[in-house]
């Protein structure tokens, strides 16, 4: 039933057993009393007081896409919007040098959490950070310019980013950047008014996603099958297939069907391909050096026109993009229909 105060075994051990968890950690950090643990997905630990956050933030249990986006847009999608409510599309990129020499694609999602920032509409952001194991994705909230330079580029390994809200009450204002499931989970906790989160979360940067792989089966193809070890990867990117740059200037390529059996299960029940419930999407899209930025609430459109007031990045019209936009609308069928 809508609302019950299911405890943990009743709420969300079978959303874990049958393998539909995303992993995005939100039920770890909300538990108000860390009842919770993530070992690769939630684990219960300590005594559960049945208080029902865990399954009222999960992005797998009663999820209710229209109430939702009246909750983030203060309406629901038209027809037309086949990827989602939007006010604006367009191509970008950032213009600061230090950005465009670490980021994935074109730097917008670094571009806008520097820039926010620096002028104090911020105070943190829930980023991806790096751990000491190459490649290994440790949730963060970023503080400074320079964590976030650390923080850039793509890691396709799951990054369970929303377990860094444990941290939250350490700052002000936060903006959260993760992958459509953790964008989810965050319009949950918004939409049962979490307030230690609601009143600290500024604006929330969702990205373009497609999947994500186990770390172990990720990492030992690129040694088995690439010849390259972990620690010597500079880049890795996705452009139809997975290209993996190394330290030495390399470029080797692994067909996508060859990482299909390391997807992460959650990932194949997943029908958001472009974090349809962000203030502000990012992607690429098969675009090299710039992004496709969706632009969906009044929020968002805010955030944007002060940083490319600013001058810190730099726009061409969709139209002049006509491939990528057709990718956007491929990729997100796709997605619905494979998870559906
Ligand atoms: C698992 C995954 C799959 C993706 N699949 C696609 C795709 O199919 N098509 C597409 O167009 N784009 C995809 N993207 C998005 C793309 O890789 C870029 O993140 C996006 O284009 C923004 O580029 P940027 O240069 O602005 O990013 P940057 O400025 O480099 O910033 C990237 C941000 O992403 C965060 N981050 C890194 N790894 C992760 C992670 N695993 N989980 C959550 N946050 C992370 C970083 O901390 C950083 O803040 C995917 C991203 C991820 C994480
Ligand atoms: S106490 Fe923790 S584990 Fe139990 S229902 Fe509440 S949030 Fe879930
Ligand atoms: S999807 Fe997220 S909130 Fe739901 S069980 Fe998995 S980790 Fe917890
Ligand atoms: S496909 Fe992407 S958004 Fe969906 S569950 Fe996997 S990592 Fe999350």
């Amino acid at each position: 039933m809508k609302g019950q105060k299911l405890g943990f075994e009743e709420g969300l051990k079978e959303v874990v057993s049958s393998g539909r968890c995303a992993g995005c950690g939100a039920c770890v950090a909300t538990c108000p009393v860390k009842a919770l643990d993530y070992q690769d997905g939630p684990v219960l630990t300590g005594e559960c007081k049945e208080c029902g956050i865990c399954s009222q933030v999960c992005p797998r249990r009663e999820f209710n896409l229209a109430e939702l986006e009246e909750l983030a847009f203060g309406r629901t999608r038209t027809e037309e919007e086949k990827f989602g409510v939007y006010k604006k599309i367009m191509v970008a990129r950032a213009t600061d040098a230090d950005i465009k020499s670490v980021c994935q694609d074109g730097g917008v999602v670094t571009a806008i959490l520097a820039s926010t920032l620096e002028d104090g509409t911020i105070d943190g952001a829930v980023v991806s950070g790096l751990g000491e194991k190459p490649l290994y994705p440790v949730p963060v909230i970023a503080a400074s310019r320079e964590d976030l330079l650390n923080a850039a580029g793509t890691r396709y390994t799951y990054s369970p980013n929303l377990l860094a809200l444990r941290d939250i009450a350490k700052f002000n204002s936060v903006a959260v950047v993760g992958t459509p499931c953790h964008i989810q989970s965050v319009r949950k906790i918004q939409q049962i008014q979490l307030k230690k989160y609601t009143r600290r979360i500024s604006y929330l940067v969702g990205l373009f996603c497609t999947e994500s792989f186990q770390y172990d089966g990720l990492m030992s193809t690129l040694s088995e099958k690439l010849g390259v070890s972990p620690s010597n990867v500079k880049k890795m990117n996705i452009k139809a297939k997975m290209i993996v740059y190394t330290d030495s200037g390399e470029e080797k390529t692994i067909p996508l069907k060859e990482l299909r059996p390391y997807m992460r299960t959650g990932c194949h029940y997943c029908t958001d391909f472009s974090s349809e419930l962000a203030d502000i999407s990012v992607g690429a899209v098969g675009l090299a050096g710039w992004n496709l930025v969706i632009i969906r609430s009044d929020r968002g459109e805010d955030v944007v026109n002060r940083v490319l007031e600013k001058g810190l990045l730099e726009t061409k019209p969709v139209e002049q993009e006509k491939r990528a936009l057709e990718l956007l609308i491929k990729l997100t069928e796709m997605k619905r229909k494979r998870g559906a």
